[in-house]
């Protein structure tokens, strides 16, 4: 699951493609949005709000996606058709480039003045301008009693964390994942930490917390369920954590992150 530093990066992407372009065509595949139709104007710019992607068009409209699991924007020469098989939601394309959208987890069309209704609910956005670790702390503790793992993902508090950057915050920092928060001893290194690694990574691909950019070594414990811990030889383990039916992904080391 793309997590805010690759939507981070897709939205410049989407910039260097679109910004300041008049549409040529829009092609909505949602059914909700079929006969809308954005072509001939131009296109304002698009901004990340934790993983959620604003792209504003001329005359106060704001197309709003979410890559949610498995989504990406892809960007190819206009009139180029787009691989057979690939889950098409929307195409916005310009006269030199279109913007394809593939397997979108989330597609609105609203007034660009109303995109507080789809993104107000976010907390400090990782890699906002307004980035503020004080007022994530503050939504974090807000509810004491939650699992450290759980509140980390829970974008409200603060927004860009996935699965990966959890992982590897809680490795960093020392937590078990299951650690209430109000027992995290210092939330205020965590979600600085967290907006490091983010930073460190917004700029390439991959995910990489250790420092070293070679592929066996880019992680501390993600991706490395059973394989001895860097730093204390301890097998990784791996488990899943959420409510019901929304478990998600949770790796750790039993030994650095003791319960
Ligand atoms: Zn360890």
């Amino acid at each position: 699951m793309p997590e805010g530093d690759a939507v981070h990066r897709t939205a410049a992407r989407l910039r260097g493609a679109l910004d300041g372009q008049v549409l040529t065509r829009s092609d909505f595949r949602v059914p909700r949005y079929a006969t809308t139709d954005l072509s001939g104007r131009e296109v304002l710019t698009t901004v990340s709000r934790g993983k959620h992607l604003l792209t504003r068009v001329e005359g106060g409209v704001t197309v709003h996606t979410h890559l949610r699991m498995d989504g990406s924007w892809r960007i190819m020469p206009a009139g180029r058709r787009p691989p057979p098989g690939d889950q098409v939601r929307l195409i916005l394309a310009c006269r030199q480039w279109q913007a394809v959208g593939v397997r979108l987890g989330m597609v609105d069309v609203v007034a660009t003045s109303e995109e507080q209704q789809l993104v107000g609910h976010l907390g400090p956005d990782l890699l906002g301008p307004d980035w503020d670790p004080d007022e994530a702390v503050r939504r974090l503790r807000q509810a004491p009693d939650q699992t450290i793992g759980e509140a980390l993902l829970d974008q409200r508090n603060l927004a860009g964390i996935g699965t990966i950057y959890r992982a590897e915050t809680l490795f960093l920092r020392g937590v078990w994942p299951w650690r209430r928060v109000g027992d995290v001893e210092d939330l205020g290194a965590l979600v600085t930490l967290a907006h490091r690694l983010l930073e460190a990574n917004k700029s390439h691909a991959g995910t990489v917390t250790t420092g070293d950019r070679r592929p066996a070594n880019q992680t501390w414990v993600y991706g490395r369920a059973g394989r001895p811990c860097r730093r204390c030889g301890t097998r990784i383990s791996r488990g899943e954590m959420g409510a019901q039916s929304q478990e998600r992904l949770i790796l750790w080391c039993g030994g650095c992150q003791p319960g």
